[in-house]
């Protein structure tokens, strides 16, 4: 292994779910549902396949999908895409988060992001030779929050580039206008380029929005928005994502993408297609059984003595290991697959802080109810 890389181990979800089924464990680790997306959408991509829909797809992705993204992001949130060279499909939204931060960094620019992190960005950081500057988020009362201070601090001449994450894996924090525009002022008043991740924007709760950053004002020149179908249409495994922005900004990221994968999964691309423009309300649907579910997780969890926190948006649930007598959540977690049979993920891997980062476990509950039953049914025998 290349120093570059020689920090960047197995990912934490592949560890888990190994373990999950090495053990008979339920998976509440990964964040994957364990049902399918759509129907019109599973058939779309199966007629795709049988209309021969089975070559290489354009660069910058098949032509309707790349409309039906313009049309969405214009219907939701205003904004303006040219499908003709501000918007490129992926490879999931990973490959558009590494296009970018490969394109867009050199070796030795500064990249302020919140930690916890996902864990993609850190090995991106260090193919481009990029150097992370986590700014923490904190539980605050009923919701995890920043110190505009520390934000503050974190910006040096030497920073290029603010990768925000919203709603937020894995604390499930939806970032607000006002966190929103103080991130904005910031990023207009050093020149930064932003670069969102945007993949659980349909998977928000309790009547929250979700407020892309580039719709602030002086940000939509500056912003590479990313966003996936992955979650959106419980279709995590067919890894169509997608950045959309200022040509300069796409184009840079395009040159990065086009030696990685080039392009791929066209059937996919035509039935995601069908899935923005005809399927949203299923989404919706999809949107307030999750929400159902992580109530129904979060009371099984207390019921066992679990402290959670608090969970706005995305698949995942935090708990304070603390609460059930671990001061770290690794050894938590082995406990949990050895005692219980439940498999979850140890935050604190997508910390640089570990110390602070010890106390969170991740559950997903992007699951059946018999699934978080029976979960909840092992930890309750267990603590
Ligand atoms: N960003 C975040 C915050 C994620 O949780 C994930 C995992 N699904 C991704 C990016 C990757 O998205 P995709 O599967 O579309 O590559
Ligand atoms: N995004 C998923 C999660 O956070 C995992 C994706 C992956 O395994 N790379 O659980």
């Amino acid at each position: 292994t290349s120093s570059k890389l020689r920090d960047v181990g197995t990912t934490i979800f592949t560890e888990m779910t190994a373990l999950a089924r090495k053990t008979g464990a339920v998976n509440l680790g990964q964040g994957f549902p364990d049902s399918d997306g759509p129907p019109k959408v599973l058939a779309a991509a199966q007629a795709a396949i049988a209309s021969g829909l089975n070559q290489y797809p354009p660069l910058d992705g098949l032509p309707e999908l790349k409309q039906a993204i313009a049309s969405t992001r214009q219907a939701r949130y205003g904004q303006e895409f040219d499908p003709d060279g501000q918007i490129m499909v992926t490879a999931g939204a990973t490959e558009a988060i590494a296009s970018a931060i490969i394109a867009l960094c050199e070796p030795g620019d500064e990249v302020v992001l919140f930690e916890p992190y996902y864990d993609s960005y850190l090995a991106n950081l260090a193919m481009a030779g990029a150097v992370r500057r986590p700014v923490q988020l904190r539980p605050d009362g009923e919701r995890f929050g920043f110190d505009p201070d520390e934000l503050r601090a974190a910006i040096t001449p030497r920073t290029k580039l603010l990768l925000l994450n919203s709603p937020h894996n894995p604390t499930g924090k939806v970032f607000t206008r006002q966190e929103l525009e103080l991130i904005a002022a910031l990023c207009i008043e050093h020149d930064l380029i932003a670069v969102t991740d945007e993949v659980y924007e349909y998977l928000i709760y309790d009547g929250l929005a979700h407020l892309p950053l580039a719709t602030l004002p002086g940000m939509a020149e500056r912003t590479l928005t990313i966003s996936s179908a992955g979650k959106t249409f419980s279709a995590t495994g067919w890894k169509v994502g997608w950045a959309c922005g200022p040509a300069n900004l796409v184009a840079a990221a395009r040159k990065a993408k086009q030696f990685l994968t080039f392009a791929g999964g066209t059937p996919f691309h035509a039935a995601v297609a069908v899935g923005l423009t005809e399927e949203l309300g299923w989404v919706s649907a999809l949107c307030a059984d999750l929400q159902s579910r992580r109530d129904r997780l979060r009371a099984g969890l207390e019921a066992c003595g679990a402290k959670t926190y608090p969970c706005e948006g995305t698949y995942f649930l935090q708990i304070d290991a603390r609460s059930l007598g671990f001061d770290d959540g690794i050894e938590f977690c082995h406990h949990l697959v050895a005692k219980a049979g439940v498999v979850a993920i140890p935050a604190q891997v997508f910390f640089d802080d570990v110390e602070s980062g010890k106390r969170y476990v991740r559950f997903a509950f992007c699951k059946s109810d018999v699934v978080l039953d029976e979960a909840i049914a092992r930890l309750e025998r267990s603590f």
